[in-house]
């Protein structure tokens, strides 16, 4: 399997580098965005982001409002969201938008890193299917 890459969005600075370098070692290719905005624009600029780890309360553009628009750019890119107990309710309701699941801060690492590997399996299964589709398309055309 290929290595996983994900991007780590979170407005917590100390944060977002401790937890890259616990993912690192673990692993995983960690990019790393402080805003929403900064997110969507990695999205577009680098396409083997397989799943996105997004915090739920950041100033400017939420974690509500940047995972609609992940998942309305980035259709088959898996999103984690990461919550404290004052936000579980936003949790939930990103979880009815798309989210593929959600944990709550501080993170368990045993607990975000199988998530994360879940999140990457389903990402990996429907990029296959997409794959699998375009060649029965594409056979149809030569029939
Ligand atoms: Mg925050």
């Amino acid at each position: 399997m290929r290595l996983a890459n994900i991007l780590l969005v979170d407005d917590e600075v100390p944060f977002v580098e401790t937890m890259t370098k616990r993912l690192n070692r673990r692993g995983f290719e960690i990019l790393s965005a402080y805003t929403g905005l900064d997110a969507l624009d990695m999205l577009s600029r680098h396409s083997k982001i397989d799943v996105v780890i997004l915090d739920v309360k950041m100033s400017g553009m939420d974690g509500i409002q940047t995972l609609e628009e992940i998942k309305h750019r980035f259709p088959i890119t898996e999103v984690i969201m990461l919550t404290g107990h004052a936000t579980v309710e936003s949790a939930i309701e990103g979880m009815k938008l798309g989210a593929f699941d959600y944990l709550m801060k501080p993170c368990d690492m045993e607990q975000l890193i199988s998530k994360v590997e879940s999140a990457v399996q389903r990402r990996r299964t429907h990029e296959d299917k997409i794959i699998q589709a375009r060649m029965k398309e594409i056979k149809s055309w030569q029939a």
